[in-house]
């Protein structure tokens, strides 16, 4: 099992991390070691100083592809949920200045926490799906996958060009703007369609 991440597909993510808006997806991957699932707690490694949370839609893949078309990428997918992508975010820029990869930054151990995931059919339209982040009871995250600058469809047809997704595979589709610290004793909850997701503390 592995889980791939989308980078920068929401524009004022984008902008607020100074980036480019991407002409194609921008894509990196973390270890099954990073999966974290039923809410459990979030404890807070000793080698960053800037742990950021970056709340995002995640798609579960149903079945094996490769090269696998735009208009045929819905079928690979049945469930959808949330996860939160925690970025090293001092890692990340040390990293980004010297050209190197994002792994220390994003791929850790526990980088990963997961919600249950639902049925897409659960939903009207995924495509017009609003999802957010409350931390302490205060909303810093929130949008609607309408505003993702490249579609579910769009990310499985590319992503699957380089790397063959299998069953049970995870798919971060990214974040929007307002990611930002966490610290210990926060309480994160996570609304996909006003169904809450994920609930679990910073420890
Ligand atoms: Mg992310």
């Amino acid at each position: 099992m592995k889980i791939i991440c989308i980078g920068r597909n929401y524009a004022d993510h984008a902008r607020e991390m100074k980036n480019e808006v991407p002409s194609t997806p921008v894509f990196f991957m973390k270890p099954e070691t990073s999966l974290v699932t039923g809410n459990r707690p979030f404890f807070l490694p000793g080698f960053s100083e800037d742990m950021h949370h970056e709340v995002e839609v995640v798609l579960k893949i149903s079945r094996k592809g490769k090269n696998i078309k735009e208009k045929e990428a819905l079928r690979y997918f049945g469930k959808i949920g949330l996860g939160i992508d925690f970025t090293a975010r001092d890692l990340q820029h040390e990293a980004r200045k010297k050209g190197f990869p994002w792994e220390i930054a994003k791929g850790f151990d526990h980088s990963a926490p997961v919600s249950k995931f639902l049925p897409v059919k659960r939903f009207n339209d995924i495509h017009n799906l609003s999802f957010r982040l409350d931390v302490n009871g205060k909303t810093v995250q929130e949008v609607n996958t309408s505003r993702m600058i490249f579609s579910f469809e769009a990310i499985i047809a590319y992503v699957s060009g380089f790397v063959t997704l299998n069953r049970g595979d995870l798919l971060f589709t990214g974040t929007p703007a307002g990611v930002g610290p966490v610290t210990a004793g926060d309480r994160l909850e996570a609304y996909l369609d006003r169904i809450k997701m994920l609930d679990f503390r910073i420890r």
